[in-house]
């Protein structure tokens, strides 16, 4: 099996080569989505436009020009944003973080590196049941009402569930993950049953949403990862496993990690402690 360093040289190579190296070697005339999640690059990223329909990038995520995402996903961003604006008139969905341009490593995220990675703010609403246009990831309990400070607000499963449904419809390669906090999961399924929405779509979902085993909780946002695109074919759907920074040394790091190695994995991810 070829490591991931290997083929970032056989990249790096190809880049260096000449401008002609590119196409046909490499890139393919559309974005490219190269390694691990966490280990990669991202070649030829297109930008997510600040505001389209039914979409917005607020100014916070705005400012660390992390929009480039590959095709696909910038696709399906503007997929859901077009079925919440449908389902929802005036609703946008809120766009966080996708990869910096070339993608590879940010300083907020391990992962987000190769352009199929994308972070939402969640959907809210007030006191009087109004929908809010959130511009802030708020952190939310397992009531589905916020904790932290600030204007309390509750979590809005109807407007979550379509949007998690439009994800998992969305033509494409195919949603690889949703992480959210395992509470709010449960309410958007128990808002899933009772819109009446097919038991396939429900089940897909169901399977595919899930709170990481031990990274953040995902109580302040859902994070998404897509699948490879077919023709991306230096493209991995596993991360990559960081060595270790040091040599464990004590038997409580060891029956630690032993620990970590017991838990279940979710999908094809691998968990290092770190916020995806
Ligand atoms: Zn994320």
């Amino acid at each position: 099996m070829t490591r991931p360093a290997a083929m970032l040289g056989a990249l790096l190579a190809a880049l260096t080569a000449g401008a002609c190296a590119e196409l046909g070697v490499v890139g393919d005339g559309t974005t490219v989505s190269w390694g691990p999640p966490n280990e990669g690059v991202l070649i030829d990223g297109t930008r997510l436009p600040r505001e389209g329909e039914g979409f917005v990038v607020h100014p916070r995520w705005a400012a660390r020009g992390t929009q480039f995402g590959t095709d696909e996903l910038v696709d399906v961003i503007a997929h859901v944003g077009r079925v919440v604006a449908e389902t929802h008139p005036g609703s946008r969905l809120a766009v966080g973080d996708l990869s910096i341009a070339g993608g590879g490593r940010s300083p907020h995220h391990r992962s987000h590196q190769t352009g199929r990675d994308v972070d939402f703010v969640l959907f809210a609403r007030d006191a009087s049941g109004k929908p809010v246009d959130s511009t802030e990831m708020r952190h939310f309990g397992a009531s589905g009402k916020t904790v932290d400070a600030g204007e309390p607000l509750w979590f809005d499963a109807e407007r979550q569930w379509t949007m998690v449904r439009a994800l998992v419809e969305a033509p494409g390669p195919g949603v690889a993950n949703i992480f959210l906090y395992a509470p709010l999961r449960d309410l958007v399924l128990d808002e899933a049953r009772a819109s009446g929405a097919p038991d396939a779509v429900i089940d897909l979902a169901g399977s595919l949403l899930a709170q990481p085993g031990d990274s953040a909780p995902h109580d302040d946002h859902m994070h998404v990862r897509l699948f490879c695109a077919a023709d991306d074919t230096g493209c991995s759907d596993y991360t990559a496993r960081m060595p270790p920074k040091k040599p464990r040394k004590t038997a409580v790091e060891e029956a630690m990690a032993a620990e970590i190695a017991r838990r279940p994995r979710i999908g094809s991810m691998l968990h290092f402690g770190t916020r995806w």
